[in-house]
């Protein structure tokens, strides 16, 4: 009998292989034998097979005397920020986020909108393993209704948190790459509301992804980084299949670095606050604690993964979140990943600060960055952090996941991967050469932490 259920993000698999209409079943029937209350909100996202899977999750939630809102074709963050609107005590996304076509996946909400903690993870796969479901007595079994207007009261909300009437005055154009997916059903829209001209790329909705894969990073987004020239466009913006993320491409062409946005946003949005708080895991780097320390701010370091984000910043009511791959958590609005909140707020950075994205860019520290990784059998890949414990125990360091070692010119992170026989470093610095050094430094760490085990 296994126990892990759950990944950094919900629960991912192969289209009929891994995800199938029997997995969808169980775990929804686990999701409405451990959630208290009576409605959970159910949405998707384009991928394949989405019609079927949201049929087994709706028909499995019935079964255990829950009723289902369906909320159909959503982002996923549109889903989050209906859940508590409608008073639903939980919500269920069916969407693999940025990963390949193939794919599809599930992510369990709780009745606040943010995806289920670890803690309610852990007690959701010991039912799903015991099969230990709460079946509903054949007269309390559940009823469906539709919703069909959570997008328009989600991008409503967006506007009461962005100087609309500035980047009005603006007239932005933007092309935006909504990779053949749901962020094409609310961010081209937003952005008309905002007075931008919106051309749009990947629109329709297709789980083939004819367009790019799903996921939103350099090597995907060619096509958007060319409209952008091609059209003289103000900036580009390319969200991910649910559309929680943004990866933004500026006036010139150029695709941003997920920490650049970040950093944009983040010295923008902290200013706006007296001591805030920053939430971001420990592979954020030096270009986000000088932004944060310029801004006044706190940083409070979490381990990677944007469930751990969300849940720490409603804990220490933190103003701010952030990850390196440019998921931004703007808590006034809600605390999670949100691709089109990203978008507006960008939209008025550029328009207030009236500054193209570039020169934006042009006013953060350089820093060089370097990721490698190390072929670490899966059977000692957890064995080597308690010698890479010793092996760093007299230096600077954070340990809340992997080690991060802290230079005066740099740092260098070293943490397995969660899904493949690796261990990661990452590495930074001002300077090339020194980041280098420093990945390499963390290679021999780790391979030295593999070696005292034999
Ligand atoms: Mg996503």
């Amino acid at each position: 009998m296994g126990t892990q259920l759950f990944g950094t993000n919900g629960v991912r698999g192969i289209i009929n292989r891994e995800m199938t209409s029997e997995l969808a079943l169980k775990i929804s029937q686990t999701v409405g034998t451990v959630l208290e209350g009576e409605e959970v909100a159910v949405g998707r996202d384009c991928r394949m097979g989405g019609e079927m899977l949201q049929h087994a999750v709706t028909s499995g939630l019935l079964s255990t005397g829950k009723s289902v809102v369906d909320v159909g074709f959503v982002p996923t963050p549109a889903l989050q920020f209906i859940i508590p609107k409608l008073g639903c005590t939980g919500g269920i996304m069916i969407t693999a986020s940025h990963n390949p076509p193939e794919f599809s996946g599930i992510k369990v909400m709780g009745s606040n909108g943010v995806e289920i903690s670890r803690a309610l993870e852990k007690k959701m796969e010991r039912v799903y393993f015991e099969e230990a479901f709460e079946i509903a007595d054949w007269t309390e079994i559940g009823s469906i209704r539709m919703y069909d207007t959570t997008i328009e009261n989600y991008l409503q909300a967006i506007k009461t948190h962005v100087d609309v009437d500035t980047i009005k005055e603006r007239q932005l154009k933007v092309v935006i790459d909504g990779a053949n997916s749901v962020g094409s059903l609310a961010t081209p829209i937003l952005l008309r509301q905002l007075g931008c001209r919106v051309i749009s790329l990947n629109a329709q909705m297709d789980g083939m992804f004819p367009g790019r894969d799903p996921e939103p990073i350099p090597e995907n987004l060619e096509m958007l980084a060319q409209a952008v020239k091609a059209v003289g466009a103000d900036f580009g913006v390319a969200h991910d299949g649910d559309a929680d993320r943004a990866t933004f491409v500026d006036e010139k062409g150029n695709i941003l670095w997920g920490d650049q946005s970040f950093a944009i946003m983040a010295s923008y949005i902290l200013e706006e606050y007296e001591n805030p708080t920053l939430v971001t895991p420990v592979s954020s780097g030096r270009l986000i604690e000088d932004v944060a320390h310029k801004a006044g701010a706190t940083i409070d370091w979490t381990v990677v993964g944007s469930v751990d984000v969300s849940h720490r910043m409603l804990e220490i009511n933190a103003e701010m979140g952030g990850e390196e791959n440019g998921g931004v958590f703007y808590p006034a609005h809600q605390a999670v990943r949100d691709g089109a909140m990203t978008v507006a707020k960008m939209a008025e950075i550029i328009s207030v600060e009236n500054k193209t994205l570039s020169e934006l860019v042009a006013d953060l520290p350089q820093y060089n960055s370097v990721k490698i990784s190390v072929d670490i059998p899966d059977d000692k890949k957890l064995d080597i952090l308690d010698p890479l414990l010793e092996l760093t125990e007299d230096q600077e360091r954070i340990t809340i996941d992997g080690v991060k070692l802290i230079y005066n010119d740099g740092w260098v992170l070293m943490r397995p991967s969660g899904t493949e026989p690796i261990w990661r470093c990452f590495a930074e610095s001002e300077s090339e050469e020194r980041a280098n050094e420093l990945a390499k430094n963390g290679k021999d760490m780790i391979l030295k932490a593999l070696t005292s085990l034999e």
